[in-house]
């Protein structure tokens, strides 16, 4: 059915209402309003809801879920980007302070500063999504350019070059990159140094036998733990809830990283500097030296560093680190073509993990959905049939995004055994054949199947795998 919708009406329903209770104007007059409505949620219930709010006798006219929603992001597009761009205010001394402190307050990674030929304006990430939160006039964009290169100690004259400096304060450490653009300096600064002490193992999506798994294995004295996942994939994240666990009097916990993401009171950090030459491999040399129980390097990238990685873990100590690869058995041939001995890898890998990070469906506006099998990439084979899913819709709880937070799936191979004796004998992919191992896309599957997600989601993760 065709939605028309008098543009004359749109305003007697916000954008927030009319998305929340997926509805739009008809005809109105001054006491009755016809509004079309979702047929799976036009009741009397939400009628009287309605007239309450609106002080007007409602008519229904019920259409499709689909009808409405195509109507929604065609009649209420242009509001639901406008309402969320205030206008932001920078004469006040201290709005530089509040922006940051209203971004980590929202759980956003980073902060965007942007100018274009006729606006600017400032976007925030959220569950690694840009999300618009402010407007900036024109005009006002290289005052602010200027407020941020004194406030991170660069060269305001410089305008050509791009330029990397830093905030510090006690709440704060804020990594500032400035981009020269075409209209004028792009800013993006990224909020580190996060308190490590509140993320727990049991909330980042490990399934509870996974999570056993992960956990006897981290506690053994020595040993490799390697993390893989595409950058944004929350490795760092599982590294550190993996760090608090073990962090405690009796052991002396030591990293490198670049840059330092989080902190954690108790372990010792350094941050890698390549241009000096404290190199990932450099500094493990020198951790060696330092009495250390468990070593965690931010990335193996080389070979060098994996094979002193290797050496540190033959010693007796336990490695954790990340590897660049799409999967946990991935790990095993990239260590192979980094030119580590297998013998080796089987010797001291304790554990490879996968993971992925997905966003959340927002339960407040999620929407069922028919589906079939011709909706999943020609390329994954589904592990059962569903006939029902959940796609995003967008409130006010949501920015208007349809999704809140959001979780890992992870895959982890636990080194028993026969694998051990699979990685020496290189017939894995044999041992993976004739094994019922769980692989990301399934996992992807079935957070899918029980409503967490939706197929957007996790689209390129069945496509990948
Ligand atoms: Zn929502």
């Amino acid at each position: 059915m065709n939605i028309i919708v008098n543009e004359e009406n749109l305003h007697q329903i916000s954008s927030d209402m009319a998305n929340h209770y997926r509805i739009l104007p008809k005809e109105s007059s001054a006491d009755s309003i016809e509004l079309y409505v979702d047929e799976e949620t036009g009741n009397n219930e939400l009628k009287d809801e309605l007239e309450l709010l609106l002080g007007k006798e409602i008519s229904f006219i019920s259409v499709s879920g689909y009808d409405i929603e195509k109507a929604l992001s065609a009649y209420y597009r242009k509001e639901r980007t406008s309402s969320s761009g205030k206008s932001l205010n920078i004469d006040n001394g201290d709005f530089l302070d509040n922006l940051m402190e209203e971004a980590k307050s929202l759980k956003s990674s980073d902060i965007h500063f942007e100018v274009y030929e006729e606006a600017a304006r400032v976007r925030f990430r959220i569950d690694g999504q840009l999300i618009e939160r402010y407007k900036i006039e024109r005009e006002n964009y290289l005052e602010l350019v200027n407020k941020v290169k004194i406030r991170s100690k660069l060269n305001i004259t410089e305008k050509r070059l791009p330029q990397d400096g830093r905030i510090k304060n006690d709440t704060f450490d804020i990594r500032v990159s400035i981009l020269p653009t075409l209209f004028g300096e792009k800013i993006v600064m990224r909020l580190l140094g996060q308190d490590a002490s509140n993320i727990d193992l049991n909330t980042l999506g490990f399934q509870e036998e996974e999570l056993y798994n992960y956990t006897e294995a981290v506690k053994k004295p020595n040993g490799i733990i390697l993390i893989s996942g595409p950058t944004g994939s929350g490795k760092t994240t599982t590294l550190y809830a993996t760090l608090r666990l073990l962090n405690d009097s009796k052991r002396n916990i030591v990293t490198v990283e670049d840059p330092i993401e989080y902190t954690l009171k108790g372990i010792n950090q350094v941050q890698l500097k390549e241009d000096i030459g404290l190199t990932f491999a450099s500094t493990l040399k020198s951790f060696l030296r330092q009495d250390p129980d468990i070593i965690m390097l931010g990335e193996i990238r080389d070979s060098e560093t994996a094979l002193m990685a290797i050496r540190a873990s033959l010693t007796g100590h336990l490695v954790l680190s990340t590897i660049h690869t799409n999967s946990a058995l991935g790990t095993i041939s990239r260590l192979i073509d980094m030119g580590v001995p297998s013998y080796l890898i089987a010797e001291t890998l304790n554990l490879s993990v996968a993971q992925r990070l997905v966003r959340k469906l927002c339960p407040d506006c999620k929407k069922k959905a028919g589906c079939s099998n011709e909706d999943f990439p020609k390329s994954y084979k589904i592990p059962y049939e569903i006939d029902t899913l959940y796609k995003p819709v967008g409130c006010n709880r949501c920015f208007h995004t349809g999704y809140k937070g959001r979780r890992a799936i992870y895959e982890v191979l636990n080194i028993d055994y026969n694998i051990a004796v699979a990685i020496k004998n290189n017939s894995l992919n044999k041992l993976f054949t004739d094994n019922n191992h769980k692989s990301l896309s399934d996992k992807a599957f079935d957070i899918l199947a029980e409503g967490e997600t939706s197929l957007e989601e996790i689209y390129s993760i069945l496509i990948n795998i």
